[in-house]
């Protein structure tokens, strides 16, 4: 899902698994002018690490090796979520059918067979390639909001189960921001839906400077409203970045002719903080942010109004 490169800007990344130098060397020599970012390993237990650290497009690897051999590090490669998805074509000398089907039953996506023609690993190699930005730029698609560029709400959905269960592992506080705009529907109905669009996208932007941590979720939750997911982050910080984001979208000083309060378009913010309890449920969570929003439009709008603020949330 995550870290593989945009395909666009940067070479993807391959590595290759062997523990004989010498095929290496052959791989990096005839490899090197390719447009490709080439990483080798020289064993099971490295090639995994290294994966794990890079997240490659493509996995050339090497099915017998001392200690931990190619199907035990396909097969943990597939066991992990956050690198099942990275394809793995085998480089071997074995070429018995009962072993090829054991590679492809664990996950593989192809086999080259030692000594290989480079043309065709290369053409090969490049199929496989081109399949994995496909799916990626899928995959981004699946999870970003059409409108304004942020994460939809089905991420956030699982960005926010994981949250949570990790959150309750290690017993930290996960906080929620809920952020709707004020009197959006009057600033419809005044510009018209289709500057509404561009009030959004524009809110979406500014909401987007203040969030800083790579684990960080900002989130269209639906029409109006967005969420940020802070994992391991107390009240009080949580606080402060709402309130940057107040502050950013004011200094946006979009017109809203039609607003109560400052003649700009101004978001109000619910704020909840929990250490996950062993019975508690990750909607709870969404609850209680949502019941501080409503506290901060009950309270005038433009504002931000966190858990503690109890009366404000009833
Ligand atoms: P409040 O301050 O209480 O939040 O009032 P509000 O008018 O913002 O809230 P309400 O829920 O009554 O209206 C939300 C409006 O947001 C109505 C809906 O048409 C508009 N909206 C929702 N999604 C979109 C969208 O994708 N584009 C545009 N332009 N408008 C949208
Ligand atoms: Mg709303
Ligand atoms: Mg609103």
């Amino acid at each position: 899902m995550q870290g593989s490169q945009d395909a666009h800007f940067n070479p993807p990344i391959v590595l290759a698994i062997d523990d004989v130098p010498a095929n290496l060397d052959v791989l990096v020599e005839h490899l090197h002018r390719e447009a490709i970012e080439l990483t080798v390993a020289l064993s099971g237990e490295e090639g995994l690490e290294l994966a794990d650290a890079l997240r490659p497009d493509l996995i050339l690897l090497d099915v017998m090796m001392p200690g931990m051999d190619g199907f035990e590090v396909c097969r943990r490669l597939k066991a992990n979520p956050e690198l099942a998805d990275i394809p793995v074509l085998f480089l071997t000398a074995v070429n018995e059918e009962i072993e090829i089907e054991r590679g492809f039953a664990l996950g593989a996506v192809d086999f080259v067979h030692k000594p290989f023609s480079i043309p065709i690993l290369k053409a090969r190699m490049n199929n496989h390639l081109a399949l994995k930005r496909k799916s990626d730029q899928l995959a981004r698609l699946a999870r970003t909001d059409g409108l304004t560029g942020v994460a939809n709400r089905r991420h956030f959905d699982e960005a926010l189960d994981s949250e949570w269960l990790r959150a309750r592992r290690h017993a930290r506080p996960l906080s929620l921001i809920l952020v709707d705009v004020d009197h959006f529907k009057r600033y419809n109905d005044h510009y018209g839906h289709a500057e509404g669009d561009v009030c959004l996208k524009r809110v979406a932007g500014a909401l987007d400077t203040c969030i800083r941590r790579p684990g960080d979720v900002l989130a269209r939750f639906g029409g109006e409203e967005f969420v940020a997911l802070l994992p391991d982050t107390p009240e009080e910080a949580a606080v402060a970045i709402a309130e940057h984001m107040r502050d950013a979208v004011c200094q946006l000083q979009i017109d809203h002719a039609d607003s109560s309060a400052c003649r700009h378009v101004t978001i109000s913010i619910g704020i909840a903080t929990h250490v996950p309890l062993t019975d508690a449920r990750a909607i709870d969570l969404v609850a209680a942010a949502d019941q501080c929003l409503y506290g901060a439009k009950r309270g005038g709008r433009n504002r931000v109004v966190a858990g503690q603020d109890e009366e404000n949330c009833r």
